[in-house]
């Protein structure tokens, strides 16, 4: 299937199935705002904990916080995001569609990654099993060229992006002949400078009413609280605070669903070292990271580190961790070395001592922070996209059919087990309820009678329940039903009172938890 039929289908599916609606869609939406329905929660919600989970429970130096969006406006100057938290945007005369110059530009150069690939391709599928694709793509002309075209336009790109060079940026975008999606045109305007927050008035008359931020992140809501929690939790360094919350930033192009949204969750841990030990904790947490996402099962060569070539104001090293997603590689979370420019600037601006006694060297520093920075909505766009799956099967009778199932990890499941009596009489219904009565304090259940049993798998399927249990007669007589698996729709036969451990057990987070810490 064509990627982007894939992610067409994705976008539908999760409406169809009560994943993610648009925001006020009765009234025509809300651009680039969603609701997660009955499963997205649910969904959302198992992801957090995951997050949550492998962080704080498996850590004992990292805790938790959960900090206000509304914050002293003072805060959003000592961090810089008054001045500089803005994106390059630039209009199509004639589409007068806004774009941001930058991406416009990174567009461009995956035109250039595009062509080497389909080279590589081509030649994989020429070579068969013979093929050195190093060797190839060192030697190979047509490689070779593009190569050296990509390379010459990220450069160029890196240094205006550095030099701040907005002019630069525009010639860019004209010297690369790029155009407007929209219009086809290259009639564009200056490229100029965006700021991304949100801003709103607090105090009941606009005389005493002040400017405050929706915060466009939420580790600001970290930083001035390290001394409270540092100095109430007795945190020895290195040690790290955890906080899951919703940011807002007004995105100048936000498509493609909710992975750029203007009301998005984040999940940020901001790790405390000791200053000269950052490099360290950068590369323990690029690795902790990327073996958080592999563990899912979604494939390693879907995952890549792409490291910051133009580094943020604050940071002396950042990667991004990329997947990949139906329309390319592209960021699910950050990993930022930020130095201690957060802190330093909230003790400046702020007028108090923000730093660290260490007891081992005899001396008050301000510590250095290693950041872990991850979007829920991306997560869950992630898992959502690798586990779409249309298949065809055969029925009973040897005919063909097909399903639309999603190949959800149990843990991360909404629903986790349907049950369904086979009719609506003799007593099944009750034996049916009894179960759900009995599991339903351990995991989200079910209960479905409407259709034929066939419907009824297919309906949890699309919704991803990893187990369906049917009752029948013979359940009457001994107590038995027969327990079926989603992804190998395999059927057993198995005790009632056996479920609770069969299902317990696969849809725990235990196994996967444990796997981090090894
Ligand atoms: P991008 O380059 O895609 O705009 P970013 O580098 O600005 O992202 P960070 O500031 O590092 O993003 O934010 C950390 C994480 O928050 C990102 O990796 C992403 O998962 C998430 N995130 C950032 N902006 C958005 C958004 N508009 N919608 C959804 N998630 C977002």
């Amino acid at each position: 299937m064509a990627q982007e039929d894939l992610f067409k289908k994705l976008v539908s599916h999760c409406k169809e199935y009560g994943y993610v609606f648009q925001s006020s869609e009765i009234y025509d939406g809300l651009s680039a705002v969603y609701d997660y329905a009955q499963y997205g929660v649910e969904l959302k919600n198992n992801i957090k904990k995951y997050w949550w989970d492998s962080m704080v429970l498996l850590h004992e130096n990292i805790v938790g916080l959960d900090s206000a969006i509304f914050m002293h406006p003072s805060v959003w100057k000592a961090s810089g995001h008054v001045d500089a938290f803005s994106d390059p945007l630039v209009d199509n005369k004639d589409s007068k569609k806004r774009y941001r110059a930058d991406v416009l530009i990174e567009d461009r150069m995956a035109k250039f990654e595009a062509k080497i690939d389909k080279e590589v391709t081509k030649a994989k599928k020429r070579f068969g099993d013979s093929f050195d694709e190093a060797q190839f793509r060192e030697t190979n002309q047509r490689v070779l060229d593009n190569q050296a075209k990509l390379d010459e336009l990220n450069n160029r790109f890196v240094k205006a992006l550095n030099d701040n060079d907005l002019n630069e940026l525009k010639q860019i975008i004209l010297d690369y002949e790029v155009a407007c999606p929209v219009s086809g045109t290259r009639n564009w305007t200056d490229v100029r400078q965006f700021n991304l927050m949100f801003s709103t008035e607090m105090g009941s008359t606009a005389e005493g009413a002040s400017k405050v931020y929706l915060r466009p992140e939420t580790a600001q809501g970290i930083f001035v609280n390290y001394l409270n929690v540092q100095k109430t939790g007795r945190m020895k360094l290195p040690f790290g605070i955890a906080q899951i919350g919703k940011a807002f930033r007004n995105e100048i192009v936000a498509r493609q669903f909710i992975f750029r949204m203007r009301e998005f969750e984040q999940m940020e841990m901001q790790f405390f070292v000791r200053p000269g030990d950052e490099m360290k904790w950068f590369v323990h947490w690029k690795a902790f990271r990327m073996n958080w996402h592999q563990s899912l099962g979604f494939g390693a060569e879907n995952y890549r580190f792409h490291d910051h070539d133009k580094l943020a104001h604050y940071a002396n090293a950042a990667t991004d961790v990329e997947y990949k997603f139906p329309f390319g590689f592209k960021e699910v979370e950050g990993i930022h070395s930020r130095t201690d420019f957060d802190l330093k600037q909230h003790q400046e601006h702020s007028g108090r001592k923000i730093q660290y006694f260490d007891p081992e060297l005899n001396e008050s520093y301000v510590p250095y922070v290693v950041e872990t920075s991850i979007g829920v909505d991306r997560m869950f766009l992630q898992v959502i996209s690798s586990s779409y799956c249309e298949e065809e099967i055969e029925k009973n009778d040897g005919s063909k059919d097909s399903r639309v199932v999603l190949k959800l990890p149990a843990f991360l499941a909404p629903v986790k087990l349907a049950v369904f009596p086979l009719v609506k009489k003799d007593g099944l219904p009750d034996i049916a309820r009894g179960i759900i009565d009995e599991l339903k304090f351990d995991f989200y259940c079910q209960y479905d009678e409407k259709d034929s049993i066939g419907k009824r798998y297919r309906r949890h399927d699309a919704i991803g329940t990893p187990f369906c249990v049917t009752v029948d007669h013979q359940s009457v007589e001994d107590g038995t039903v027969t327990i079926r698996h989603r992804d190998s729709m395999e059927q057993e036969r198995v005790k009632i009172e056996d479920l609770k451990n069969i299902i317990g057990e696969k849809v725990s987070m235990k196994d996967i938890l444990k796997g981090l810490t090894k």
